[in-house]
């Protein structure tokens, strides 16, 4: 099939790349000039492991394309793509304004028939209001259906989740653009579940939703075990092997980032109450987030009075390991209140240290390495668990610094194996190590 995709982040890059891969030919559009110069030299303009490769390979094979021009990327698709960004506005409510400029562009450029899908996280009825903007705009004599297909790929590992999803859900009032669809995904042969549109916008919110509230949930328990002298890991463990509850999401820690659990969240408390719903369970799962992604600085606050003067290593400033995306990360609330409290900041990160120093403050200083970091310093904080940090060992730590004090924020370590070092060990949810 002849596919555009219009937007090429996170969503959109790894959707077409994806997508000319199993066989379709894709054309992606993006108003970023910079961006599509990159691409067409042959670089990412984020980093996804494997991606890169894949999308050589397509665009060598002549099945992949990159244009800033949107005439260019409508004239021949029977599918087009909206995976632009809709990022939270100042009251929670999620910023339409890209996705309805990409209706207004398809209706002036579309020349034949063609299937207008959603990727982009959306509030219930937008892609009706998209169809309304597209008949508004529309220019040539020509059919236009529209569908709901959101997004559940994890960035960082954002390919292997295109070919290896759980579901592909599909909400459009059209049996003709559900098959199609169907028929455009056989390929990866993950199972399509057909709905709605709107049930199909609700389902992206509401599974978001349930993630950031496990999350939430379990770091509540963890702030509890502290206080109780239980051990959150194997809480978590001892209720994982229920299988209604399942073993996964899970892990305690200093919170969840990124640019769709707290956009989402927020999303969805304003949809809410925009049909008179007090979403009061997902307000304490923001609530809980807002205070767990300090929990590090509160930590070393209690240990040591005041952190004035204190150099603090930050060891991970994405969101999660695995990506270069510092959206909503714990390091910037973080860097924010140590520098606020008078301390020296020396972060380090493998993959994300230029966009981080476009979002920290000014005052941080960034070491080439997670050693240069911890020796520069007198105390660690383990933000994110990228492989090169959890494989720094407690006796590397002895060697790097006299006294290791470190507030581990994602447990990398087993308590015993802390015990066993000349370490000062603070974890989340289980007893600290002396
Ligand atoms: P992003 O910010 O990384 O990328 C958006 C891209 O769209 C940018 O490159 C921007 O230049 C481009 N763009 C904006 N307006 C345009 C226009 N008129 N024409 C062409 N290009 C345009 O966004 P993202 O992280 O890929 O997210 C996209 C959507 O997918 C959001 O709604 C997000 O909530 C959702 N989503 C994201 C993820 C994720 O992990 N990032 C996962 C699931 C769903």
């Amino acid at each position: 099939m002849q596919i555009a995709v219009v937007g090429t982040g996170y969503v959109g890059l790894v959707t077409g790349v994806c997508l000319s891969d199993i066989g379709h030919h894709v054309i992606c559009v993006d108003i970023d000039e910079q961006k599509v110069e990159r691409m067409r030299k042959g670089i990412s303009p984020i980093y996804e492991p494997g991606l890169e490769e894949l999308m050589v390979k397509n665009y060598e094979a002549g099945r992949l394309n990159f244009t800033t021009e949107h005439n260019k990327a409508f004239k021949d698709a029977d599918v087009i793509y909206i995976a632009v960004g809709t990022p939270q506005q100042e009251d929670g409510t999620a910023d339409l304004r890209f996705v309805e400029q990409v209706a207004i562009d398809i209706a002036e450029n579309l020349q034949k028939d063609a299937i207008v899908i959603t990727k982009s996280t959306v509030p219930v009825g937008t892609n009706e209001k998209v169809k309304r903007i597209i008949l508004e705009h529309i220019k040539a004599d020509v059919k236009v259906e529209v569908a709901s297909n959101p997004e559940f790929l994890r960035e960082g590992s954002a390919v292997s989740d295109t070919f290896n999803g759980d579901r592909i859900v599909i909400g459009t009032e059209s049996e003709e653009a559900a098959n199609t669809l169907e028929e455009l995904y056989k390929p990866f042969g993950i199972p399509v579940f057909k709905t709605d549109i709107r049930s199909a916008e609700m389902i992206k919110y509401a599974s978001n939703a349930f993630l950031a509230t496990k999350i939430s949930f379990i770091n509540e328990i963890s702030n509890l075990c502290e206080k109780l002298g239980a051990n959150v890991g194997d809480v978590a463990q001892g209720m994982g092997m229920d299988d209604r509850i399942g073993n996964k999401f899970l892990q305690a820690g200093i919170g969840y980032g990124g640019s769709c659990f707290p956009k989402d969240t927020n999303a969805l408390v304003q949809i809410a109450s925009f049909v008179e719903h007090e979403f009061n369970l997902l307000k304490s799962v923001i609530q809980v987030n807002n205070e767990q992604q300090r929990l590090l600085m509160k930590k070393a606050k209690e240990r040591f009075g005041s952190l004035k003067g204190m150099k603090i290593a930050l060891l991970g400033l994405a969101f999660k390991p695995n990506t270069d995306d510092m959206r909503e990360a714990a390091s910037i609330i973080l860097s924010e209140e140590l520098v606020k409290e008078g301390a020296e900041v020396i972060a380090y990160d493998p993959i994300s240290m230029d966009n981080a120093k476009k979002l920290l403050p000014e005052q941080v200083q960034y070491a080439g390495s997670a050693e240069e970091a911890v020796k520069r310093a007198d105390v660690v904080f383990i933000v994110t668990e990228w492989n090169e940090v959890k494989e720094i060992t407690f006796t590397d730590y002895e060697n790097w610094l006299e006294i290791p004090v470190i507030f581990d924020g994602r447990n990398c370590y087993s308590l015993e194996e802390a015990r066993k070092h000349r370490v000062e060990y603070h974890s989340i949810g289980r007893r600290s190590i002396y």
